[in-house]
């Protein structure tokens, strides 16, 4: 069902109205989304504005501004970015106040704040500490002011020592791509070996990529994006979904491989379809999902079953007979859930395993660091596909308020940043768990 807060929205004649009644309905703002291909400079035309004068990343931050095609100033800035990693006292912080308090009128519709700062645990003293975790607070609330204007607001925490790494998080950021993303803290370090070459344009081209639930909705935009910047995907879906499956692999220019992840030769079913191809495989997309929803009282054992098995035991058994094929500097992408952070009245099965999930990327993401294989998990919010379709109407409208953003996001959202994590530059986020929930109110 389309968002019929989004229809009123488009109407000027409705918000009018909803304005002069009072209702406290947020109306969403229609978000600026990545069009086409990455491109080398996707904010020509745009500005950013880079504060304090003189902090440790400046130089930096206005390099990737500038490479991005940004100017460095406007009468409405599309962003602004903060580099409090210098900041070791709290007194300090009042310089963010200053930085950000006269763009909160200005800042474009759709825009981006981001504070670049430390993670807690690498800092020297306990005022720093506090300070630095003073971002994430600001982060967060800043991102619920300014999303009503449909912006957003993230916190990237730079290891000391990876600074190089924090091109692409903040590119990303910065670009209209992370159009779903907002009250996010995201690490930077250098646990994940990099590779030899982070390509701008078709990060992907000459990589393969297997995305399983492919046949639709979040798989579906995943293939496609993917596809987009250069791969050639394998679309795994169940066998039954063969005719759908078949046309997203015809869409993509990929390849379909009917496979229920759950079956105990599903692992070597994958092997020997990507041996008698490729030889190997760049990107694994687990993103096959099913919900089985009940209260805990009236769940049967089979619906605790079905969701356990497809959400984890198969990522964890996939990926395990996988690993003599995925390439080194691979990358592992996961679907976890907002779910699996907070749990859920009625998802006690999905929110075990989607928290399983987020345990599954920390504890492997080391394992393999070595050989410059990332393992991230992806939390989305509320999405506009299938599965949202099975709740219930009213909890669906109120679901999709929950988002800074007053709305739900779409597959595409997701995709984006599916892609983002799939590209060699992401080799500084490992074992994390990004939401993509437009700043909904759960999870860290
Ligand atoms: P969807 O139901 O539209 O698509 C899921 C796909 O997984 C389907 O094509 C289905 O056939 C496939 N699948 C299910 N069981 C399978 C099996 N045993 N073997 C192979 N394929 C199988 O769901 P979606 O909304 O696109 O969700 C995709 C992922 O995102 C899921 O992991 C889901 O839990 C997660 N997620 C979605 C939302 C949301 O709001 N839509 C929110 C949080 C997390």
């Amino acid at each position: 069902m389309a968002d019929l807060l989004l229809q009123l929205a488009s109407s000027s004649r409705a918000r009018r109205v909803v304005r002069t009644l009072g209702l406290p309905i947020p109306m969403p703002t229609t978000l600026v989304r990545g069009d086409g291909p990455w491109q080398r400079q996707p904010l020509a035309g745009r500005s950013v504005v880079v504060a304090p004068g003189d902090s440790p990343l400046r130089a930096a931050v206005d390099d990737v501004a500038r490479a991005m095609g940004a100017e460095a100033s406007g009468e409405r800035p599309w962003a602004a970015v903060f580099d409090a990693t210098g900041l070791e006292a709290p007194e300090q912080l009042r310089g963010l106040f200053d930085a950000f308090q006269p763009l909160m009128k200005t800042l474009a519709t759709s825009g981006r704040l981001v504070v670049l700062g430390r993670p807690v645990q690498d800092v020297s003293s306990v005022a720093e500490a506090a300070t630095q975790r003073a971002l994430e607070g600001f982060v967060k609330s800043c991102g619920r002011e300014v999303g009503r204007r449909g912006a957003t607001a993230n916190l990237v925490q730079v290891q000391p020592g990876a600074e190089e790494r924090l091109q692409a998080t903040l590119r990303f950021l910065l670009s209209p791509r992370s159009a779903f993303v907002s009250g996010q803290p995201l690490r930077v370090d250098g646990v994940c070996a990099a590779p030899p070459r982070v390509p701008l344009e078709q990060p992907l081209a000459g990589k393969v990529a297997l995305v399983t639930g492919a046949a639709r909705g979040i798989g579906r935009a995943i293939a496609g994006a993917l596809s987009r910047e250069g791969a050639q995907v394998v679309i795994l879906d169940r066998p039954d979904d063969a005719e759908e499956g078949e046309a997203v692999a015809r869409e993509v220019g990929g390849r379909f491989l009917g496979c229920d992840v759950t079956a105990p030769d599903a692992a070597a079913t994958v092997a020997a379809h990507l041996r008698d191809g490729p030889g190997h495989v760049d990107v694994v997309v687990h993103n096959a999902g099913v919900t089985r929803d009940k209260t805990l009282a009236k769940m049967r054992p089979e619906q605790w079953d079905l969701t356990l098995a497809v959400n984890l035991s198969a990522i964890v058994r996939l990926t395990e007979g996988l690993d003599p094929l995925i390439a080194d500097h691979g990358r592992i992408v996961c679907l976890s859930s907002i779910a699996g952070l907070a749990g859920n009245v009625g998802q006690t099965n999905y929110a075990a395993s989607k928290a399983g999930v987020i345990g599954f990327v920390q504890a492997l993401a080391p394992r393999v660091a070595e050989r410059g294989i990332a393992v991230n998990a992806i939390a989305p919010g509320f999405i506009e596909t299938r599965m949202t379709k099975a709740i219930p109407a009213a909890t669906r409208e109120v679901a999709r308020r929950l988002s800074n953003l007053a709305q739900g996001g779409l597959p595409t959202d997701v995709a984006e940043v599916a892609t983002f994590l799939s590209s060699p530059g992401a080799s500084g986020l490992t074992g994390q768990t990004l939401r993509v929930c437009g700043g909904n109110f759960v999870g860290r």
